[in-house]
């Protein structure tokens, strides 16, 4: 007889050949592209991983969209143990029936990290993201069409465990759900106000700031809904005595300013474990050392730094980048009681600044095969 331990069918890695397919056979209604709210509606499918300490990974599958039963034990339900991500799918703009993933590989290296943090175990992202495409190309009919449309990709994880202490999971979900997305400011660019508090803390050396944990966001709603009744969008998230920047509401937050030598900076603070590494932040920091036509680094910026190049009008632009909206401009930072306005687009007046809408372009144009990248992946 063989021995328990090799009796057990045990997976380390999620097996895409043993996906399975059952297809709805009730389709939802789609709603037209301008009803389309971000996040507001899901797709006919969900894929699915369980995972558990006994059997490791189980075959993944695609099934209709549907909710779960799961324990109230759940330590999900108790500490939070929960991570996501956010990618997008693409239709060709020459050829729609042909779709595009953006880095995809990004995603699944940072979804890795993120469960590493929470001692969930690790996956190979090459094998997941072969179910995610399946997921995706099933889902073809639910990419909107035109410009600035897509189907926003949100892997999922959480702990099933049903166990009340705080411990290691021993048994996680892995998912995906799919929302057709417009455009994220759809009349139109919208320029931001931010509020810059010092009170309020998003992350620290040695905390999660640099994954995509649920805790992180928890923690952010209240002051952000504080902010928004006094008017300001986000919070810029301020760090440690010397008021550091560290991000811009959940984007990545840069400045295009002059240097006090009269040199243009393109700047964004550093991944020093408190930053999270976006896929966006990445590609814009790329392109900018691939146009070089300006100094481009990753480095420590403090609330002084702004307001002094805001007063001595060497500040260019501000902008925060991410996924969901690409890049978004800012037109004022408040700080200590005081308005600091930043130049958005004073000619044409878009509510986006030239180097931002530069950026926007440039990613879209990839996104959509426009523009031959690497970086984006056909996948039908
Ligand atoms: C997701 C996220 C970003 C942007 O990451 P992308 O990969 O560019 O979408 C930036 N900051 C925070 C806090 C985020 O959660």
């Amino acid at each position: 007889m063989l021995p328990k331990l090799f009796a057990r069918r045990f997976s380390a890695s999620i097996d895409a050949n043993k996906l399975t397919v059952l297809r709805t056979t009730s389709p939802k209604l789609k709603l037209p592209n301008e009803k389309l709210v971000f996040g507001g509606s899901t797709s006919d499918h969900i894929l699915e991983v369980d995972w558990s300490e006994e059997n490791g990974w189980e075959a993944p599958s695609i099934k209709p969209y549907q909710k779960f039963s799961i324990d109230p034990a759940a330590s999900v339900f108790h500490y939070g143990l929960c991570a996501f991500e956010g990618m997008k799918a693409y239709r060709d703009a020459s050829n729609n029936s042909k779709i595009r993933l953006f880095r995809p590989e990004l995603n699944m290296a940072r979804l890795n990290k993120s469960m590493a943090r929470l001692a969930f175990p690790n996956f190979e992202g090459e094998s997941f993201l072969k179910c995610i495409e399946e997921l995706v190309r099933i889902e073809e009919p639910w990419i909107p069409k035109g410009e600035g449309f897509s189907l926003y990709i949100r892997p999922t994880v959480i702990s099933t465990y049903p166990y009340v202490g705080v411990t290691p999971s021993k048994q996680i979900k892995l998912y995906v759900i799919c929302c057709p997305v417009g455009p994220y400011y759809a009349s139109g660019f919208k320029a931001v106000k931010l509020l810059a508090d010092p009170a309020r803390i998003r992350a620290w050396p040695g905390g999660t700031g640099n994954t995509k944990v649920g805790a992180n966001y928890a923690i952010g709603i209240m002051p952000q809904k504080a902010a928004a009744a006094k008017g300001f969008a986000q919070l810029l998230w301020l760090f440690g005595p010397n008021h550091e920047i560290t991000e811009g509401g959940t984007m990545n937050q840069f400045f295009f300013w002059r240097l006090p030598n009269g040199k243009k900076e393109l700047v964004t603070p550093p991944l020093d474990g408190t930053i999270l590494e976006g896929v966006t932040r990445s590609s814009v920091l790329s392109l900018a050392r691939q146009w070089g036509e300006f100094e481009v680094s990753e480095r420590i910026i403090n609330m002084n730094d702004v307001t002094s190049a805001i007063k001595e009008g060497r500040m260019l632009e501000a902008f925060g980048a991410g996924t969901a909206a690409i890049v978004t401009s800012v037109e004022s930072i408040h700080y200590d009681g005081v308005d600091y306005p930043i130049p958005v687009d004073p000619i044409s007046k878009q509510n986006i600044g030239p180097l931002a809408k530069r950026f926007m372009d440039t990613l879209l144009d990839i996104q959509y095969g426009r523009a031959a990248s690497p970086w984006s992946r056909l996948i039908n």
